[in-house]
């Protein structure tokens, strides 16, 4: 396949090429998703959009009043084994730790993950369930999109041909809030995901009432699914064995999966929602 391999030292010069050429040109980071789909011939740009000369759009940064912000290009390996990530935003390092090898974590980016937007994407539940904000710039200026309604299918997001995703935007954790990612896969985490999941509880100082969760599924919807029904029953309620079953039942009743999946049945998935679901919720309160 030809195509013309392009590389902006700027923002500016990457919106004036993209606008150029638009429905033409694909956008390139990390390539570990762009490559593939170029080599099977899913998609035959002809203009590969190169934007990891652009120096500002990697970081990980963190003040109390912006909360953290991840830049585009940020690396999954370096959200893995950001210290401080792992103290503040452990779920994010922990999904970023079960994203294929450590070779591919060293350049697949986080920006790259989203916008690739498979239903299973590692980074994507954390940050949904994170309440993250993504940042992205087009032609007609900058938008702030809530990630959870970013997504509108699998492979499908609100970015436009001519728009860079710029960086997430997280919002600092309420006091006593704790989380977990667990990934379910045949063989770890090169695999895709059977179902992904995180689970974030913030619990009232006592730590045994739960004021607010966050119960986000991948893999069984085609986009990241929050649970709401599931949050709903363990919001304002003391958790014990008994209601972590019931939000376990209400979150596999919840999920979608698609029929005919080669990663797993309709069954299989929503009971592994089920069991998922518990064992996160036990893991986060310790009730094991
Ligand atoms: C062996 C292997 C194992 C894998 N395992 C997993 C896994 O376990 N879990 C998982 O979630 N993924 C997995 N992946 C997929 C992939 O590594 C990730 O999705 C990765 O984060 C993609 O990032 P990238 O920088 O390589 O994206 P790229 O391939 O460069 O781009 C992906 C898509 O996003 C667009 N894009 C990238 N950056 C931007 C931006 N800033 N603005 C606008 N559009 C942009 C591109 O145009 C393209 O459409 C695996 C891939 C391989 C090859």
């Amino acid at each position: 396949m030809r195509f013309e391999y392009l590389e902006p030292e700027s923002i500016e010069e990457a919106l004036t090429i993209l606008s150029q050429y638009q429905g033409r040109s694909k956008i390139i980071a990390g390539g570990t998703d762009l490559m593939l789909q170029m080599r099977n011939r899913a998609i035959k740009p002809e203009y590969v959009v190169d934007i990891t000369r652009i120096p500002s759009l990697e970081y990980i940064t963190f003040d109390d009043q912006q909360g953290l912000r991840l830049g585009a290009l940020t690396t999954i390996r370096a959200l893995e084994t950001s210290v401080e990530l792992q103290r503040k935003y452990p779920v994010i390092s922990q999904a970023a730790s079960q994203l294929g090898s450590v070779a591919i974590r060293n350049v697949a980016t986080v920006g790259g993950n989203l916008c690739n937007a498979l239903p299973s994407a590692e980074t994507s539940q954390a940050l949904v369930a994170l309440s993250a904000q993504v940042s992205v710039i087009g032609p007609r200026g900058e938008r702030i999109i809530p990630l959870e309604g970013f997504f509108t299918g699998v492979g499908k997001t609100l970015l436009q041909p001519d728009e860079v995703l710029l960086e997430i935007l997280i919002p600092e954790l309420a006091p006593h809030t704790s989380g977990i990612y667990i990934k379910h896969s045949p063989r770890g985490p090169i695999d895709l995901a059977i179902v992904n999941i995180t689970v974030l509880m913030t619990m009232e100082p006592d730590q045994k009432v739960c004021s607010d969760a966050k119960i986000v599924l991948g893999a069984v919807s085609s986009t990241p699914l929050r649970a709401r029904k599931a949050e709903n029953v363990l919001k304002g309620n003391r958790v014990d064995g008994a209601l972590i079953d019931r939000v376990a039942q209400v979150a596999s009743d919840e999920a979608r999966p698609r029929l005919g999946s080669i990663r797993g049945s309709f069954e299989y998935k929503k009971e592994m929602v089920r069991v998922l679901t518990g064992r996160a919720i036990r893991e986060v309160t310790a009730l094991k």
